[in-house]
């Protein structure tokens, strides 16, 4: 037997492990599964290239609770080590890990990113345990070794009887860690770390149903077995080859990962690529909606097949963050803070990888199949835009099969709208006046307006598309987005100089007064404008530089500071060569006239939809004592 002192510098170090790590206990499991695995792909590894003969027979991890004893096993029939590998690999290899860490972090600990990224390893078993034995034999003809360290620097090595090739560990799970002696808790890490490890672990039984003998009585039960309850899926589909799978593995893939997720994904990107660096993974664009904050973190990060993280900023660019779906790599370097995460050359390749992969799909989704690619456009387009918007070199692609839906479901990409749109809405100073709507219901007087013009409106009604038209408008060249109710149609897409006026000034400033004394309210302002006869009389208009700043203020960003709380502005547009403003001028008496102008204002706010409550009330009275 050896008894020995672990060579520390750091006094008493697993008391440290145990604090510093408080937040994270839970991953010591995930690092003891990952070094059985380690141990029987190695195994297979050195059988393959002939360095070794052994019988591999059909490698398992098994985990076991024995809560009598208060232990947790989790044994493996991987390479094992000899006595002199266990004082190599576990007194100074492996501890040389859990002091580096110690020394890197102990004062940093609290940024909690760094925490469960970092491979403390073997060591950090002594967050939940205050004994751990090591029982293992290795593939070499020597004696099985047993190693035992109560959590201070002593430890015993002993040789042992242990015939099996492969390695036990032995948890003796401490007072404040009895959690982990629950099958509940230890399934639900098993799920949540090891669901993809490429070597099947087995933790219980389950009951199998087996066919009923021939011949058995109807009544009978038919006969069941226990048999080895095997946690993880060793070939999950982003390890194969694309050519290797249907549209249904896809499918099926998306329901082991996501079992409380009931709606299909809209379609998947295999990701595959070896150089420059390894990364494969398979994502999936679901259907969004509601709120997309709550949509974000659903990707999760692998590094061959040992679950890390859902938080993956940094490697996945911020606009595909709604996406779902794996991502594997070995070289995203995981035990770093994420600010290094942020810098990385290798890391910010994986992202414009991504990206690139992104684009080239929805561009050949949307070349072999437009019809599809269109109804899914609804559901696609807040990435699609949010790319746009953020990412330069998505922005160059996007430009082919972005879509601008019109509110007659005509879907048009940018192309085709100067096609198509452009030579009827350009503006007597050559800019191409786009007009969109957001709301087909409320908006609908303008839009039948500028229908009547034989122009064609937009529907654009994403939470970001204010920031997108903010975009496209610095650069493209000469364009302009304008919502349909932000001025009278002939404005929105001047044609020709002013139309002269019937009204003299006089008459104009006369009746202006008189409509602002009705209207009594800073939140419109009057305008008084020479139309064509058959535009509507009165028109409640909102400028459409402040109402977008207003919207992108609150979708975040770009827009001007404190915008979001200013009070809506609007604009009362009085068509004065409308016949009815001619009838209000020459109203007989006082009364009369600021009747006729009540009932117009107010009609102009419903067809905006502004007009409720008391003013609701009052129109309505008012209208039944003018059809009297
Ligand atoms: P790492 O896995 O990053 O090398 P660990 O602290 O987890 O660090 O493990 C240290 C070393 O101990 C491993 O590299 C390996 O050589 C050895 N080891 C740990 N667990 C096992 C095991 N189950 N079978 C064989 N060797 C093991
Ligand atoms: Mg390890």
């Amino acid at each position: 037997m050896t008894q020995g002192k672990i060579n520390v510098s750091v006094e008493n170090i697993f008391p440290l492990i145990k604090k510093f790590l408080y937040s994270d206990h839970e991953i010591f499991l995930r690092e003891l599964v990952s070094n059985a695995t380690d141990a029987t792909i190695k195994l297979k590894h050195l059988t393959s290239i002939g360095e070794i003969k052994v019988d591999l027979g059909d490698p398992k991890i098994e985990i076991k609770i024995d809560k009598k004893k208060k232990r947790l096993h989790i044994i493996d029939q991987g390479l094992g080590m000899t006595q002199e590998e266990v004082q190599k690999y576990i007194n100074e290899v492996a501890f040389s890990g859990a002091e580096e860490f110690m020394n890197t972090y102990k004062d940093s600990a609290k940024d909690a990113g760094i925490i469960g990224h970092f491979g403390l390893g073997f060591y950090s078993a002594f967050m939940v345990a205050e004994k751990v034995e090591i029982i293992t034999k290795s593939y070499k003809e020597e004696p099985a070794a047993h190693w035992t360290c109560d959590g201070s620097p002593e430890f015993t090595l002993t040789s042992n009887d242990k015939k099996e090739r492969g390695t036990e560990i032995i948890l003796h799970i401490a007072k404040d860690s009895t959690e982990f002696l629950e099958e509940s808790r230890i399934r639900e890490l098993l799920t949540k770390y090891n669901k993809f490890m490429p070597v099947p672990i087995i933790f219980g039984t389950k009951t199998e149903t087996l066919p009923k003998p021939e011949g058995a009585d109807e009544k009978d039960p038919a006969p069941t077995i226990e048999v080895p309850n095997v946690i993880n899926n060793p070939h999950p589909a982003w390890t194969k080859q694309p050519a290797e799978l249907k549209e249904e593995d896809y499918k099926a893939f998306y329901r082991e990962l996501y079992p409380m997720q009931f709606e299909e994904p809209l379609f998947h990107i295999h990701l595959n690529v070896d150089y420059p660096f390894n990364l494969t993974g398979i994502l999936f664009f679901p259907k969004l909606k509601g709120d997309l904050n709550l949509q974000k973190d659903k990707i999760q990060l692998y590094q061959n097949q040992v679950y890390v993280t859902d938080h993956v900023e940094g490697i996945v660019p911020e606009f595909l963050t709604m996406l779902r779906g794996v991502i594997d790599s070995p070289d995203i370097p995981l035990n770093v803070s994420r600010s290094y995460l942020q810098a990385d050359g290798a890391v910010k390749k994986i992202s414009s990888y991504i990206t690139k992969k992104v684009a080239d799909k929805l561009s050949s989704l949307f070349k072999n199949d437009r019809a599809d690619f269109e109804s899914k456009w609804n559901d696609i387009k807040i990435v699609v835009e949010y790319g746009m918007l953020s990412e330069e070199k998505f922005m160059e692609k996007a430009d082919g099969f972005a879509l601008y839906p019109t509110i007659d479901g005509q879907f048009y990409t940018w192309t085709e709208l100067e096609e198509k749109i452009k030579p009827n809405q350009t503006d007597k100073d050559g800019t191409f006046v786009l007009l969109y709507a957001s709301d087909q219901d409320a908006q609908h007087s303008y839009i039948q307006a500028a229908k009547e013009k034989g122009y064609e409106v937009l529907l654009l009604d994403s939470p970001i598309v204010a920031h997108l038209m903010q975009k496209l408008e610095t650069t493209k060249e000469k364009v302009h987005f304008a919502r349909i109710d932000t001025d009278p149609i002939d404005k929105l897409i001047k044609k020709t100089d002013d139309t002269i006026s019937k009204l003299s000034d006089e008459q104009k400033d006369t009746l202006k007064s008189k409509i602002e004394a009705v209207v009594a309210s800073k939140e419109y302002a009057v305008q008084m404008e020479a139309m064509d006869s058959s535009a509507a009389p009165f028109m409640i208009t909102e400028p459409e530089f402040m109402r977008r700043m207003k919207e992108m203020q609150q979708t975040g960003g770009g827009g001007m500071f404190g915008l979001g709380n200013m009070p809506d502005m609007y604009q009362l547009v009085v068509n004065t060569n409308h016949p009815l403003i001619t009838e209000i001028l020459e109203a007989k008496t006082d009364k009369k006239q600021e009747k006729l102008i009540a009932q117009s204002v107010d009609l102009a706010k419903l067809s905006k939809g502004l007009l409720k409550g008391a003013a609701l009330t009052d129109f309505i009275q008012r209208s039944y004592s003018l059809i009297k």
